[in-house]
């Protein structure tokens, strides 16, 4: 159950439903909103004698498990990155090296970014390797190149955190905080960034489901953090020719059970540099709030994730028919959303 706490609502509202809560022996907690305002989340139904203290606004039954990131209880959230909108009228183009390697590289490849369209910056300061002897990247050195890139570029910036323990140094620099598919249950991981107010990018884990991945999103959101955007990054198929498998069916669905945005990552979802600018339209498609993309000057020196970075020219290009497509695919929600309707209306 989600109870809200109204603007006016006397001081002592949110202690007296936690107090009540605790009585009737459910789990509950309040945590911002996200749009200026309080929440309180119950693990169960409350009676109604407390429903109606003064200073509640509204009270939301949810049926799922996942009650903070349901849809059940409002409409899609946009989640702010500096001066950029997830989730709001255009969508979003996040691009960079797969990891920073040099301050001149970084800050070449952020400026031709930039030229391109991108509106945020990433780029790995942390690497999680599958080999322990790959390059792990630059950790904090790295994460001053990023903050130089900013400053030069004006593009607030992505970077993974992959352990609780460098969440607070991680925070210092970057403007968004990524938690990476291998890490998505990590479930101290999702408390600690869940305890910032960094809007934290939660990538889905490759072998998770849907539901598995909105509880992850779920621990964020339950830990006081309510800036949350979900990104479908390819989950393990059979085919040795492609890294993932872009699952696309995931984007209209995680977002007709959420009101996170959600953003997809054609890099990792294909691993093939010649299949990314398709994949990220087909992601637009579907209805993404917006694209991450491994993007290089020379994508065939790029030091980690080489076959599938593409150049600034190519996400210019992306950016172009990107936004294209966007526009051309206006209102297709609504007007599925009224199919049942129409039907009935044509054929009575
Ligand atoms: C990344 O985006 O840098 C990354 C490592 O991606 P993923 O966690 O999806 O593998
Ligand atoms: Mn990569």
């Amino acid at each position: 159950m989600i109870v809200t706490i109204a603007a006016d609502a006397p001081a002592n509202t949110t202690t007296s439903i936690l107090a009540a809560a605790a009585a009737s022996g459910l789990g509950a907690r309040s945590m911002p909103d996200g749009r200026g305002g309080e929440l309180v989340g119950v693990d169960g139904f409350l009676p109604a004698d407390v429903l109606a203290l003064p200073g509640i606004g509204t009270v939301h039954s949810i049926h799922k498990p996942y009650m903070l990131a349901s849809k059940e209880h409002r409409s899609p959230s946009v989640v702010r990155v500096g001066d950029v909108a997830i989730g709001g009228a255009r969508p979003v183009l996040i691009a960079g090296p797969c990891v920073v390697e040099s301050r001149d590289d970084l800050l070449q490849t952020a400026i031709a970014c930039r030229a391109a369209g991108a509106e945020i910056l990433r780029g790995g300061a942390f690497k999680p390797r599958t080999s322990p002897y790959a390059f792990q990247g630059l950790g904090e050195e790295g994460l001053r190149h990023l903050a130089a890139a900013r400053e030069v570029t004006g593009m607030p910036v992505v970077t993974e955190v992959m352990e609780p323990d460098q969440v607070d140094l991680v925070a210092e620099y970057a403007d968004m905080l990524q938690v990476g598919s291998r890490n998505m249950a990590n479930f101290p991981l999702l408390r600690r960034v869940g305890r910032t107010s960094k809007p934290v990018l939660l990538k889905r884990g490759f072998s998770a489901t849907v539901e598995e991945w909105l509880m992850s999103a779920e621990y964020i959101l339950a830990s006081g953090n309510p800036h949350v955007v979900l990104c479908e990054r390819g989950i393990r198929g059979f085919d040795p020719l492609v890294r993932f498998n872009l699952d696309l069916n995931a984007v209209p669905l995680a977002k007709e059970l959420s009101h996170l945005p959600v953003l997809v990552d054609p890099s990792h979802g294909t691993g093939k540099r010649s299949l990314v600018p398709r994949m990220a339209l087909a992601g637009l498609a579907a209805g993404a709030d917006g694209l991450i993309i491994e993007v290089h000057p020379n994508p065939d020196t790029a030091r980690c994730d080489a076959s599938q970075t593409i150049t600034p020219a190519e996400l210019a290009r992306i950016r172009q028919r990107g936004d294209a497509l966007h526009a051309a695919l206006a209102g297709v929600d609504e007007d599925e959303m009224g199919l049942e309707h129409a039907d009935l209306i044509l054929t009575a």
